[in-house]
């Protein structure tokens, strides 16, 4: 129960929507106390590091750039990694164009080498149609993450998976997805923390993203009951996160009774 590192969800595991979530700060000073390295996966790819950064801070919760890989981050990172062009047409947000400009990449609407989608809020239908157009031409095809609905305030939207869908069955192009549960998004993560997969725990709220990318990967599991998913999610047969708590309080004071 003692793990070396934490790879740790952010919405409906730290805080949900504008609201902090029991014990989280407590969990991560914690963290910060025994000098565990941790670091924040979220397949938003609609903020910026320093926009996630800032949430944080609003719950008293301290964090740094490299802390924080997002699917947009992520997808950024693959690209470049593949050293076969940097000229990018993107569907999405802020998050998305930094993530993209920082590593190098040319954000543009004209002949692309990639298409990237991401969630975005202004979605036109000729946004759509420049992505089909140029997926058509031969650009290579990425979505940050396939989450079909986002939880908000006023209840379920539509998520980035259901945007790339569009762009998928029009062009019957299936594309290259990154967020979790893909194994990019794994990897880049463990890169950063130096660590193998037996040394850490994936923390989160979501069944098919969070603990779905831990059983894949071969990585412990802790899943909170504090967003998406709920016990009845862990029925029929599936394969269980290793560990189910309330939430991070309740993991904390089980991990201090063990380790102490
Ligand atoms: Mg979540």
């Amino acid at each position: 129960m003692k793990y070396a590192g934490y790879l740790i969800d952010l919405d409906g595991t730290m805080y949900r929507g504008n609201e902090p979530i029991d014990g989280a700060k407590e969990f991560i000073q914690h963290l910060q106390q025994t000098s565990t390295p941790h670091m924040y996966v979220t397949n938003n790819a609609t903020s910026t590091q320093s926009a996630v950064i800032a949430k944080l801070k609003k719950f008293g919760i301290d964090a740094k750039e490299e802390q924080v890989l997002t699917s947009a981050i992520a997808a950024a990172n693959y690209i470049k990694e593949k050293q076969a062009g940097n000229q990018v047409y993107m569907i999405g947000e802020v998050g998305l164009r930094e993530a993209l400009e920082k590593e190098g990449m040319i954000v543009t609407d004209e002949a692309s080498d990639y298409v990237v989608v991401g969630l975005d809020r202004e979605l036109t239908y000729e946004k759509l149609a420049t992505a089909c157009t140029l997926i058509r031409n031969g650009a290579t095809f990425i979505s940050t993450n396939k989450d079909a609905a986002i939880p908000t305030e006023a209840g379920f939207k539509p998520g980035n998976g259901s945007i790339t869908q569009a762009v998928a069955v029009s062009t019957g192009v299936k594309p290259i997805y990154i967020g979790k549960p893909e194994a990019i998004m794994v990897e880049q993560a463990l890169h950063y923390l130096q660590m193998s997969k037996e040394e850490v725990l994936m923390v989160g709220d979501n069944y098919d993203t969070d603990i779905t990318f831990g059983i894949d990967a071969q990585i412990d599991t802790l899943m909170v009951l504090t967003g998406v998913s709920t016990r009845e999610h862990l029925q029929g047969g599936v394969k269980q996160p290793t560990y189910i708590e309330e939430n991070l309080s309740t993991w904390l004071a089980r991990i201090s009774q063990v380790n102490n």
